[in-house]
């Protein structure tokens, strides 16, 4: 197993303590070892850890678990269609980012780092930050300023030192980025163990159907946690002969800042960089400058998806006809039911087929800012 750069096809060991490529590139992981033992992992803790053959963690003794995963998958209604919402804000720290910090925490603590830093809009700040406690491992997490204060609260009540940064997300991740020079920069979107944790979701939604992959899964989509564990998850299913075909995998995009929606629309390979000058309250989607664009929008052709955007009014409509069906989530989360809905409008979903949304942060995250908009 290596370190791989698709830029300039530079190769790096495993267990080296680098977040990208000296070109710059974002690494990928290459020459895994993957397997699923449908046997046994029936007989296992509902945990990601069940797919432990699809991991890459050498050790047992390494592993930080919270009993993270295996969220429910539950019916819900989204106008005319009955899809399938998989529960992912179900996990300790109100989010999936637990998937991708169970796995990368876990390897960080493998090869003997001590001290970490990440950067996050909350959510991934929040979870770093909580399986850093539980690992022993001393944490700094930077966030924008206008990060939500239940958030926060969770960060410095998991024990790590925080750094609220004032101007856009990106001025966060200068201020990281400055820092990363001389500590282990745990990063939810440049280190790839991150995505090796998130693509448990994939190897999950398969199961719960019985080992059979869907038609198309929707999720938000800002630097590819989710898209792009979801296409790994896959990907390695299909390719162990498990499942026989390949889900079009959406994304959705906020209104406020959609550079890779705009270079979908555009037929481009790569998202030109952005600058965001309106809010939004789906702050989680948010990433002007994504680094794994380009392999975003790649996967989008490979898997014949297709990248959605939404509002911030639709995104409150979506959250309210998901809690009026008793499932809570932030608007992060919620911008997948009204984009689902213009998918279906514009064909690329059709109704009879089976749908999966990923529902992916807890509602009681932000139940403060929320009590003030509805
Ligand atoms: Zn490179």
């Amino acid at each position: 197993m290596k370190l791989v750069c698709p830029e300039c096809g530079k190769e790096y060991g495993k267990d080296e303590r680098i977040y990208k490529c000296g070109c710059g590139g974002v690494l990928d992981i290459e020459g895994k070892d993957v397997s699923f033992p449908r046997d046994k992992i029936k007989q296992r803790n509902p945990t990601i850890w069940r797919y432990r053959e699809a991991i890459p963690i050498e050790s047992n003794k390494n592993i930080v678990t919270l009993g993270e995963g295996f969220t429910p998958l539950v019916p819900v209604r989204i106008g005319s269609l009955e899809v399938m919402a998989k529960l992912d804000f179900l996990f300790p720290t109100g989010s999936f980012k637990d998937r991708g910090s169970s796995v990368m925490i876990s390897h960080v603590k493998g090869i003997g780092v001590r001290e970490v830093i990440e950067d996050s809009s909350g959510n991934a700040g929040a979870s770093v930050s909580a399986y850093s406690a539980k690992a022993g491992i001393s944490c700094e997490i930077f966030c924008p300023s206008y990060a939500s204060e239940g958030k926060l609260a969770q960060i410095l009540l998991y024990g790590a030192k925080l750094n609220r940064i004032e101007g856009t997300r990106e001025d966060t991740e200068k201020a990281v980025l400055e820092k990363a020079k001389d500590t282990y920069y745990a990063s939810h979107n440049w280190n790839p163990y991150f995505l090796e944790g998130t693509k448990t979701l994939a190897f999950e939604i398969a199961e719960q159907l019985g080992w059979k992959s869907p038609d198309s899964v929707i999720c938000p989509c800002g630097n590819g946690g989710i898209y792009l564990g979801l296409y790994i998850g896959f990907r390695e299913l299909m390719e162990q002969g498990i499942v026989d075909s390949m889900p079009k995998l959406l994304g959705v995009q906020s209104f406020a800042c959609p550079p890779i929606y705009e270079a979908y629309k555009q037929g481009k390979d790569k998202p030109d960089s952005f600058t965001q000058t309106e809010k939004t309250i789906a702050e989680g989607v948010c990433l002007a400058k994504p680094n794994r664009g380009e392999a975003i929008l790649k996967t989008v052709k490979e898997t014949k998806g297709a990248m959605g955007i939404v509002n911030d009014k639709e995104t409150i409509e979506g959250l309210k006809m998901l809690a009026s069906q008793g499932v809570f989530v932030e608007p992060t989360s919620a911008i997948v039911v009204k984009a689902l809905e213009k998918f279906v409008k514009n064909g690329i979903v059709k109704e009879g087929e089976k749908t999966i949304v990923v529902l992916s942060g807890s509602g009681l995250k932000v139940a403060g800012e929320l009590s003030k908009i509805i």
